[in-house]
């Protein structure tokens, strides 16, 4: 409208401006009457009155061009055609008309115009006013068309939107239904009245909207309400907006069934309960066990960890969240005997094949992994298996070990013999082999007892142990029998015995007599049988018997 008013007031004021209404009179009459149109343009709403009512305005302009005619006779028709009032007629088709029927309106203002002039002579005055005039009115009730068609396809796009919107959509305006989509319809049956479909807590909200929803202009919040609509129980998800609507103000009701999406939503939530309520009851197991167990994803960091984790890698002051591997590993590797090393042995076997168990020693524990690959990471059990390594080892060292002396026994000097006969032959060094034998040891049990006979046999053994050389190796035979393994020549082998027989004729046990030995010692060829080399040697010591005892005899090769 407002396009409309300055061009008329542009169009007086050009015609004021160029003589063609010479007198002040007759410009505040064509104001006056361009005024009082206007209004009354703007009081009725242009787009709801009835097409035919468009008519009026130049109607109502000739009724008033013959009045103007009767007071000054003498006043030209042809230019008051042009007058601001022709331009109302001009713009309803402007606003209203097809574009072939503006062009057409146009043409015929035009000849309106130029006609009588032309007909008449024009005068070059004239002549510029009218070509003034033909070019702001076409050019503005074009423009008009033109928007004009432009929101009336918005509308259109609007409409049809809306028409095709899963969401139910109804315009309120003073109370009544002036627009409800076919979305809306299809909800609730008869739009006229859609609050009836809730009940009173929500319609009471509702209405309490509709009454204050000009005032505040702020949507009301989206809530969920559970309705009966078309014989069905639905749930649907409500909300206001307010707007204008035909320049009143109005209410937007919007309703989306979302039964589905609730029911889907619900199901959702029960399931992630049963999802939680499981992982509680898993977390719960997992907190009862003394193995660390820790979940690592693909790229393996740390995705969960009970809290025996904690207490068996000794992570008690440190925070999982984010702890790196490299950090865990710097950690454990602290209590190793030597951290580079454990690292590297970490490092190189870090992820074990699934479900193999790889012991790491530490200063004062043995740690246990066992790592099972779970598709999209890993899970890791540390076990503390300190104990079970300590009773490892003593059984094995009971293996190998003679419990009377704490020597090596037979099987653990036989292994020994085989690796430095395997080194004597590699590096072409010799190797012998030493039997000793208690001399009268009978005598002694017989006459002391059997307690006092193990008591001679350890301290013995404690002499060899202290005499022998670093690469030197001593264990028990059997009975009072002991034996060594000494890499080198036969002389160096010698020499130990004799120190070995002198040390022990020296001991002096409680109140015993002194407690002499017998060896036979042997150098081992490197192509012989080590029966053999151990049967010469016991024929030596069978002459140092029958030598008289307390002697070494050295076997001749
Ligand atoms: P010889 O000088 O000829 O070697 O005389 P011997 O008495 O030492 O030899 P004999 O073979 O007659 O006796 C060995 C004794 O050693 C017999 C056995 O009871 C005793 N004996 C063997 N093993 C043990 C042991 O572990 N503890 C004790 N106390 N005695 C043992
Ligand atoms: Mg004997
Ligand atoms: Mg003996």
């Amino acid at each position: 409208m407002l396009p409309l008013v300055v061009t008329a007031l542009v169009g007086i004021l050009l015609m004021f401006a160029s003589g063609v209404i010479p007198s002040v009179t007759r410009l505040a009459v064509a104001l006056a009457i361009s005024c009082v149109l206007a209004t009354l343009m703007f009081v009725v709403n242009w787009e709801r009155l009835p097409k035919w009512l468009e008519v009026g305005p130049p109607l109502g302009y000739i009724l008033v061009l013959v009045w103007i005619r009767e007071l000054s006779p003498d006043y030209d028709l042809a230019t008051m055609t042009v007058s601001p009032l022709l331009l109302f007629a001009l713009f309803g088709v402007a606003l209203h008309g097809t574009r072939s029927e503006l062009v057409f309106v146009l043409v015929v203002v035009t000849a309106l115009l130029w006609g009588p002039g032309l007909v008449r002579g024009i005068d070059t005055h004239d002549a510029v006013y009218k070509t003034i005039v033909t070019a702001v009115w076409s050019t503005l009730c074009l423009a008009a068309h033109a928007h004009v068609r432009a929101l009336h396809e918005s509308q259109d796009s609007q409409r049809r939107i809306l028409d095709v919107l899963a969401v139910g959509v109804a315009v309120i305006r003073e109370g009544a239904v002036v627009y409800a989509n076919p979305r809306l319809v299809k909800l609730v049956g008869d739009p006229r009245d859609p609050l009836s479909l809730f009940q009173d807590e929500h319609r009471s909200r509702l209405s309490e909207y509709l009454g204050t929803a000009a005032a505040q202009r702020s949507p009301l919040a989206p809530f969920d309400a559970r309705v009966r609509a078309s014989g069905e129980a639905l749930t649907v998800n409500v909300s206001m907006v307010p707007l204008a609507f035909d320049r009143a103000p109005a209410v937007a009701l919007m309703l989306r069934d979302v039964s589905s999406e609730r029911r889907v939503e619900e199901t959702e939530r029960q399931r992630h309960a049963v999802i939680a309520a499981e992982r509680r009851r898993m977390n719960q197991l997992l907190e009862c066990i003394d193995d660390g167990v820790a979940i690592l994803d693909w790229h393996r960091d740390l995705v969960y960890a009970n809290g025996a984790y904690k207490r068996v890698l000794g992570l008690e002051a440190v925070d999982l969240d984010g702890l790196s591997r490299e950090a865990l590993v710097a950690h454990l590797a602290l209590s190793a005997d030597d951290p580079e090393a454990f690292r590297t042995r970490f490092e190189a076997q870090d992820i074990g094949s699934n479900g193999a168990p790889m012991d790491f020693t530490l200063r004062d524990r043995v740690l246990r992994r066992i790592t099972y690959e779970i598709g999209e990471g890993y899970v890791v059990v540390w076990r503390d298996v300190t104990a079970e390594a300590h009773q490892r080892h003593l059984l094995e060292r009971q293996a190998v070990t003679d419990l009377l002396t704490g020597l090596p026994n037979r099987r653990a000097m036989e292994e020994v013999l085989a690796r430095e006969r395997a080194r004597a032959r590699r590096q072409g060094t010799p190797v012998c082999v030493a039997l000793f034998d208690l001399d009268h040891f009978k005598r002694i049990n017989d006459e002391h007892g059997h307690a006092c006979g193990d008591e001679v046999l350890r301290r013995v053994a404690v002499v060899l142990t202290s005499e022998a050389r670093t690469t030197d190796a001593v264990g028990r035979w059997g009975g009072e029998e002991l034996w060594a393994v000494l890499p080198g020549p036969l002389d160096g082998a010698t020499v130990f015995c004799e120190r070995v027989r002198v040390a022990i004729a020296n001991l002096a046990i409680d109140a015993l007599p002194a407690v002499t030995i017998s060896a036979g010692v042997a150098e081992i060829r490197p192509d012989e049988e080590t029966a053999v080399a151990l049967e010469r040697a016991d024929r030596s010591l069978y002459e140092a018997k029958r030598g008289g005892r307390n002697q070494v005899r050295t076997a001749t090769t």
